[in-house]
């Protein structure tokens, strides 16, 4: 089996210093299930192709595994086609490069650079058009061709392998991981257990871009064999910071099809009015108190009324996803300048917060013990003490209205309370009376006459300036 990633960066050799091996050598490892070997078919300034030569033993692995011994084990097309024993020869062989390190070129490994995977079988169960759905939202031009079964007998129809060839501008670690974790997704198959170690593997080569994909639940479902508890842990843990929506989403999903929708709408409608609210109030510098993956940042952003925008959020992991959502690697440096995420905890007075007009705490405060409330409150009204503070938390009593869940439970089972309307407003009337704001309520999201809204939001004004 044999994989080749062409470069034209100049100097393309360059490409060895990335991969930590050298143009002039075949280098050769030796693997549990046979032997990778390493070489370069060209090497020059402009052009510069390491190819990976993969060759598994099939009859080795029978022997390893002799309680099943069908023809399967001997006449199968794991020497041929790129699977899961591509990854994890990929993972051996240039796990430096997979993990963004490069001794010798270390700005190049941060770099964006023109790059190719050629590919001549890849086993794509569920359609060739699959290659496309997981590498196009990654950025990549994607070209299949798909073999016949057999060219002698057209009448047999086609084969699941295709000749694929990727291309994209990115960073070679970028590349990798992509390749270690798609790869046995399209092949549908592992050759090792999986256990809830795979999802930590799989998040870990996933980080920055596996939350963002379109097919994220597909691609963790396939890749961790189809097991739903794995799957649905992967997800919560790839998802659980994202939004308190989502898990009811996930617990609604088999019930309704609608939910999604609805669940993307509440979310889109929350933001939005938050945004709006910032925007109407006139504040040029505005924080985002728990910013999450940085969807309200991103609305921020596109407002030139706000100068200065600031997201701040105790998970380095969602602030990883939101700086790849905002693509502030490549932003141009007006839009850095505008823009900074923080990496902070909201229960510690923080002086990088002072200073500012306003201040957003969307779906925050429910993740936060009780007994954390009271340091929070003084953190932002206090302390950092911005002339208006917009903060919006689920309303408990709406919950009534989804079927799915179970009196009692909360939305997201990170969620330290939710407070019915009456208890949202005694707090809130409590943090103005004691810090000098004044506080009104809204409701965002359909309203339900007795229940009120789903998403209660309170906002609060300084009243001396
Ligand atoms: N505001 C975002 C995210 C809401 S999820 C949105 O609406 O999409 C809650 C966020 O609060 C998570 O990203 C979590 O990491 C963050 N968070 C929880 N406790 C925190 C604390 N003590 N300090 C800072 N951030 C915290």
């Amino acid at each position: 089996m044999l994989l080749t990633i062409p470069t034209t960066h100049t100097p393309a050799t360059d490409l060895g210093y990335l991969l930590h091996k050298n143009p002039a050598r075949i280098q050769e490892t030796e693997l549990a299930f046979g032997r990778a070997r390493v070489f370069y078919p060209v090497a020059n300034e402009d052009l510069c192709t390491v190819a990976l030569l993969l060759e598994i033993d099939p009859i080795g692995l029978t022997r390893r595994n002799p309680a099943d011994a069908a023809a399967e084990q001997y006449v199968n097309d794991r020497p041929y086609v790129v699977s899961s024993f591509l990854s994890v020869a990929l993972a051996k062989v240039f796990g430096t490069a997979l993990g963004g390190r490069s001794k010798e070129r270390p700005e190049l490994a941060e770099q964006a650079i023109p790059l190719r995977v050629e590919m001549p079988v890849v086993p794509a169960r569920g359609g060739s058009d699959l290659i496309a759905r997981l590498f196009e939202p990654l950025g990549y031009t994607v070209e299949t061709v798909r073999y016949p079964l057999d060219p002698a007998f057209p009448d047999w129809g086609m084969s699941p392998y295709c000749r694929v060839t990727l291309e994209a501008e990115c960073r070679l670690s970028d590349l990798l991981r992509h390749l270690y974790v798609l790869i046995p997704v399209l092949d549908d198959r592992k050759h090792y257990w999986v256990g809830e170690d795979e999802i930590e593997k799989m998040l870990r080569r996933g980080a920055g871009w596996l939350a963002d994909h379109p097919d994220r639940e597909f691609i963790l479902r396939r890749g961790l064999k189809r097991r739903g508890r794995l799957t649905r842990l992967a997800l919560q843990r790839l998802t659980g910071e994202e939004d308190s929506d989502q898990e009811l989403h996930l617990r609604q999903r088999n019930e309704e099809e609608g939910a999604l929708e609805r669940t993307i709408r509440l979310n889109d409608i929350r933001l939005d009015t938050v945004a709006e609210t910032l925007q109407e109030s006139g504040a040029r510098r505005v924080l985002d108190l728990g910013c999450g993956e940085g969807k309200l940042l991103q609305r921020l952003l596109k407002s030139k009324q706000f100068e200065r925008i600031v997201g701040l959020d105790a998970s380095v992991r969602a602030l990883e996803i939101a700086h790849r959502r905002l693509r502030l690697a490549e932003a141009p440096p007006k839009v850095k300048e505008r823009i900074e995420l923080l990496h902070g905890a909201l229960t510690y007075r923080d002086r990088r917060l002072e200073g500012y007009d306003a201040a957003a705490l969307v779906e925050v405060v429910e993740h936060l013990d009780s007994a954390r409330l009271a340091a929070m409150e003084r953190v932002v009204f206090e302390h950092a003490r911005p002339g208006l503070v917009v903060l919006t938390t689920p309303n408990r009593e709406f919950n009534a209205t989804f079927e799915s869940l179970p009196a009692g439970e909360f939305r997201h089972r990170d969620h330290r309370f939710e407070w019915t309307r009456e208890e949202c407003q005694a707090w809130a009337a409590g943090v103005a009376e004691r810090r000098g704001y004044s506080v009104v309520h809204r409701g965002i999201g359909d309203e339900d006459p007795e229940l009120g809204s789903p998403t209660q939001m309170a906002i609060f004004t300084r009243l001396e300036s």
